[in-house]
């Protein structure tokens, strides 16, 4: 095997279609790929650690790291920013390891234009309704912002033609053996002697 840069995977989608659930089940399972930690300016959820789930930041703080340029993509997406710190990701990549991505649509766009050797990922649910239930049932929202992830949701569906592998998130193992799959079938394409 030639000495090459790691690959750079973008898992993304629409809120509540299991993104999260699908990632954290395939690095479970999987070694190989690093995660890249995404920051937000979102208050942290029950449970949720700073530096393991996300790098909380305030507004201040967000912004400096846009002005800076230390983010590769940023999105505002419900009244909050997220955004993915580019120093971890383009080293990862130039040791040579693959760095995965789990981010919204209008950040996965943004990630093409600078990374068109990506390979992007889009996880949609088995049916608009099924996707209602599952934001409504994770009740951390309230039913404003139910409603407002839901209109995002419709619009993002709309950005599916633009990747590369599309994987219905009927049931979390099917999803996670997928997305393995593609990841094994990548670095087939790039295997040389
Ligand atoms: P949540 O608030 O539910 O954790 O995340 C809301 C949305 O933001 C999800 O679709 C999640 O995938 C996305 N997200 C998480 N990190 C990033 C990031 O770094 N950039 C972008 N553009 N979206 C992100």
């Amino acid at each position: 095997m030639i000495d090459q840069k790691g690959i750079l995977f973008i898992l993304s989608g629409p809120s509540g279609v299991g993104k999260g659930t699908v990632r954290k089940a395939l690095f479970e399972q999987s070694t190989d790929l690093r995660y890249s930690i995404s920051m937000t300016t979102r208050d942290p959820r029950e449970g949720e650690v700073d530096g393991v789930d996300y790098f909380f930041k305030s507004r201040d703080e967000f912004e400096k790291l846009i002005s800076e340029g230390q983010l590769i993509e940023h999105a505002e997406y419900v009244g909050n920013y997220y955004g993915t710190p580019r120093q971890y990701v383009e080293q990862t990549l130039n040791e040579g390891k693959d760095v995965f991505l789990e981010i919204e649509v209008q950040g996965a766009l943004k990630v093409r234009e600078n990374f068109p050797e990506g390979v992007f990922i889009f996880l949609i649910p088995p049916s608009l309704e099924e996707l209602k239930d599952r934001i409504v049932n994770r009740g951390t929202e309230t039913e404003e912002k139910v409603k407002n992830r839901l209109k995002a949701a419709k619009e993002e569906i709309d950005m599916m033609d633009a990747y590369d592998y599309v994987v219905v998130n009927d049931q979390i193992d099917n999803a996670v053996s997928k997305v393995k799959a593609i990841v094994a079938s990548e670095h087939c394409k790039r295997e040389r002697v």
